[in-house]
């Protein structure tokens, strides 16, 4: 559940992230654009970095993943034969009051941060009704808060209700707050509606694809949508793959892509977008008949860590585990810590029907602890249903085994954006320092693993009017900026630069002053101030030796 202080956390990253240029509301000139987002500058390089390092470690340092990068708007036939024109969709409600509409399954997770729900809660700790502090409420705060609250329109005959039905309650509060949004006291108990209060409808689906036309004609048959997920153009294009690419069985095909889903109540700031990016593996390997009948065995879990070189003999089950291993180790090299990361292992009833098991990679966000990939065995069910729709074969022929089949898949599936909010909120500190002249102050700063952080060093001429420091630090900035992201700032005082480079998350300031243009003797001619972000320690480095110093952090 979500408390005071993790809500005000969750609004000053927000707002560090408008002030200093990460995210900003799409179209806000316009008055915004519910469920869309644009990274600023500082932003943009933090996504690129991630990108980057993500397909670097799928592709250039391993030999069995290659690359796609593939069309947002496919035939349609391929959300046919994946099942998303069918059933790809969430249960929405409408409020009856208020006309919003709510993602069904949310409600009970949107109401735990509520605040007109909460006081409704406090009034009945444990489900032991306290009949007069609900009354007081709902005739003073409650009426202005939640006017289509039934509870309020008629204090007293609610209360008796409730008070008849008291042995109902349940101590997370769920029948205290239907029992009070429901008008009908004789129909069945409704939810309430978070915005309002009021009473929200049945649920019913509600598909999540875009549709748009292609072509002019804009008919029944033109008909097309924007991708929901980056994976099936995978699958649409795996013959073309092998076809064209020295892959054998077990490889992989990775794709980073837009994906956008019309998400019924986009919120959590990024977390849940309608226009998003993913970074997609499906990860192809043998049916566990043939790896028995060409190894004799088929490895199985014991409990312990799975190697990370891949063997022969792995069936589904232990390349799966492999791959959540090596998503986790993939998190942690980017600053991310075990500690505030979880694995959850879908249960049988929540997994999709195809699904042979599914662990979700869960991030103790500020609201909340919530998915940030899912990694699931996904049998050979999308290469057999596109092999199905298009009348095309989908089977590989594997020399090694003599063998035709349609392989099975792994697929780590992982969300940008929800990556790029998790490390904001990992590195974000507050800490009280100490300033030069003894007095106390608060800095700001973002603790970004290096290999993220949008800029690797700040530059500081240590006067601005001094055209030797000047001239030198442009000379630093021209020596590092073919192989990273720098800044050039002779604005201010060096503390001053110093905490604006805090807030940016840049890990490394470098001051270039009198020692340096040999003002005060040879020995330090050539050398910098060397700033870190976090331990706030400054030592002196020789400028010949910054490239590969840096470069052994960033890389
Ligand atoms: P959720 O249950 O949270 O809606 P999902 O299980 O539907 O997510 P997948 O279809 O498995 O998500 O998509 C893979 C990844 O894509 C997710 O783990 C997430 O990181 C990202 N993702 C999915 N939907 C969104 C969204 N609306 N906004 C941002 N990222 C998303």
């Amino acid at each position: 559940m979500s408390t005071q202080s993790s809500v005000n956390r969750m609004e000053k990253i927000v707002s560090l992230c408008k002030r200093r240029g990460f995210i900003f509301q799409s179209s806000e000139i316009y008055g915004g654009l519910n469920g869309f987002w644009d990274y600023g500058p500082l932003g943009a390089e933090l996504k690129r970095n991630v990108k980057e390092l993500w397909w670097k470690s799928m592709t250039r340092l391993r030999d069995d993943i290659v690359g796609l990068e593939a069309t947002i708007i496919m035939h349609p036939n391929i959300w046919k034969a994946s099942g998303h024109v069918d059933t790809f969709s969430d249960p929405m409600s409408t409020c009856r009051a208020c006309k919003k509409l709510v993602r069904s399954d949310q409600v009970w997770e949107m109401l735990e941060t509520i605040p007109w729900a909460e006081a409704i809660r406090a009034t009945a700790p444990e489900g032991n009704l306290d009949s007069e502090a609900l009354l007081k409420w709902a005739k003073g705060k409650g009426s202005r808060l939640v006017p289509n609250l039934a509870l309020i329109k008629d204090p007293e005959g609610f209360l008796a209700r409730v008070t008849q039905r008291a042995s109902e309650l349940d101590p997370a509060g769920h029948t205290l707050l239907q029992l009070l949004c429901t008008a009908d006291a004789n129909g069945p108990l409704c939810m309430p509606c978070p915005h309002c209060g009021g009473e929200l409808t049945e649920p019913r689906p509600f598909n999540l694809m875009f549709k748009t036309y292609v072509g002019p004609a804009a008919t029944e048959e033109d008909i097309a949508y924007l991708r929901p997920e980056t994976a099936q153009a995978i699958f649409a294009q795996f013959k073309n793959v092998v076809d064209s690419s020295r892959v054998k069985v077990p490889f992989g095909i990775c794709q980073i892509g837009k994906a956008f889903r019309n998400e019924v109540t986009p919120r959590n700031f990024t977390f849940r977008s309608r226009e998003f990016e993913q970074m997609e593996l499906e990860f192809f390997i043998k049916p566990d008949e043939v790896v028995q009948a060409q190894t004799g065995s088929i490895a199985t879990l014991d409990g312990g860590p799975v190697p990370t070189e891949p063997q022969p003999n792995w069936g589904w089950e232990i390349w799966h585990k492999y791959w959540v291993e090596e998503r986790f180790r993939w998190y942690e090299s980017i600053g991310l810590k075990r500690s505030s990361l979880e694995e959850y292992w879908q249960k049988p009833e929540e997994l999709a029907h195809y699904a042979r098991a599914t662990v979700d990679i869960l991030y103790k966000f500020p609201f909340g602890t919530q998915e940030l990939e899912g990694i699931a065995a996904r049998s050979n069910f999308d290469l057999t249903q596109h092999q199905t729709h298009s009348g095309k074969s989908m089977e590989y022929f594997d020399q090694e085994a003599n063998q035709r089949y349609v392989p099975h898949v792994i697929e780590p599936s992982a969300g940008v954006d929800r990556l790029i909010l998790a490390l904001l909120s990992e590195a974000y500190e507050e800490e009280e320092v100490t300033d030069e002249k003894g007095n106390k102050e608060v800095r700001t700063v973002l603790r970004f693993h290096p290999r993220v952080a949008p800029i690797k060093a700040g530059i500081f001429p240590l006067l601005k009017n001094k055209p030797e420091l000047v001239n030198k630090a442009l000379e630093v900035r021209d020596l590092l900026r073919p192989l990273m992201n720098v800044f050039y700032d002779d604005g201010g005082a060096i503390g001053r630069r110093y905490r604006r480079q805090d807030e940016a998350g840049t890990p490394f300031c470098l001051t270039i002053d009198f020692d340096t243009i040999g003002e005060n003797g040879p020995e330090k001619e050539g050398t910098v101030t060397l700033r870190h972000r976090d331990s706030m320690t400054q030592e002196r480095v020789r400028i010949a030796d910054l490239p590969a110093l840096l470069m052994a952090q960033i890389s």
